[in-house]
């Protein structure tokens, strides 16, 4: 685990990782760079990483600071590492539904749908958030289980009125509480990916989990929710990317 700067969020969700890590038995590095590191020294981190046999995962925590180009540093971990599943050979395999690594927050959807026995096919899923790590991938992943699927946007017009018509409503807008209960139709399955913190110690998501709750057939919470999960899911990334390492 790559972290660069000092962004108290990145810090946490890192910290989280290595303790999901130390739970099942990952060993896990962390290489915390100051927030002047350059791109140059970042990449050669992760080359040395790349060919270092003992590590079968690399992740750097993103956001990364402004002079370093994120799109660059996605690129140089080696596909086969790669256990956010952020680079271009992932993602379009996750497009051509043959894939080994799933992005872990739309995995984490995923596995929640799954175990909760919710049936994908034919359903009017919406999206809202149209992001590389978050937006996309899930729209993908519902669109490979036969959903209907229409994701929407900051110019998306009538938001609402395409939000009501979800059985399956995932938000992924990063605005606090920002799906209402009235967007929401009844009995649909609401899938909140937010992390909003609006005070020190308080987190909301991007539903208002209050009203949504009375009007939805299944919510998720925040925190709870998405957030664990994506972490298990990582975890699964990285025991995949350890047996497809070890066939090499
Ligand atoms: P981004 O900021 O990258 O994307 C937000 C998306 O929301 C964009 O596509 C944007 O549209 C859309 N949006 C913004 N305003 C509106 C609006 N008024 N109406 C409709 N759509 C709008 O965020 P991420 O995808 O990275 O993250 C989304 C949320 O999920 C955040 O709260 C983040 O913290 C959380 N998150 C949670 C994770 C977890 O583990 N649970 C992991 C990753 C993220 P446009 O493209 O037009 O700008």
């Amino acid at each position: 685990m790559i972290l660069v700067g000092e962004d108290p969020a990145s810090k946490v969700y890192v910290n989280n990782k290595k303790k999901a890590c130390e739970y099942i038995g990952i060993n896990s590095y962390e290489y915390l760079l100051p927030a002047e590191t350059s791109q140059e020294e970042l990449i050669s981190l992760i080359e040395k990483l790349n060919n270092d046999e003992r590590v079968s995962g690399i992740l750097c925590q993103l956001p990364v600071p402004d002079h370093i180009d994120d799109q660059a540093i996605i690129n140089a971990i080696a596909p086969e590492k790669d256990v956010d599943a952020f680079h271009p050979v992932n993602v379009g395999k996750i497009m051509t539904g043959n894939f080994d690594f799933v992005p872990c927050t739309p995995a984490g959807v995923m596995e929640l749908i799954n175990e909760s026995g919710i049936d994908v096919c034919g359903k009017d899923c919406v999206v809202v958030g149209r992001s590389n790590i978050v937006g996309k991938p899930m729209a993908m992943l519902l669109l490979h289980r036969s959903g209907t699927v229409t994701i929407c946007h900051s110019k998306t017009r009538e938001l609402a009125e395409i939000t009501r018509k979800a059985d399956i409503l995932v938000a992924a807008v990063g605005i606090p509480e920002f799906i209402k209960g009235d967007m929401i139709k009844p009995g649909a399955v609401v899938i909140d990916v937010g992390i909003n913190r609006i005070a020190p110690k308080k987190l909301v998501g991007d539903v208002e989990f209050e009203a949504a709750e009375k009007i939805a057939g299944a919510i998720t919470p925040v925190p709870g929710g998405v957030g664990p999960m994506t972490i298990a899911m990582l975890m699964k990334n990285t025991v995949k990317a350890a047996q497809i390492n070890a066939q090499k």
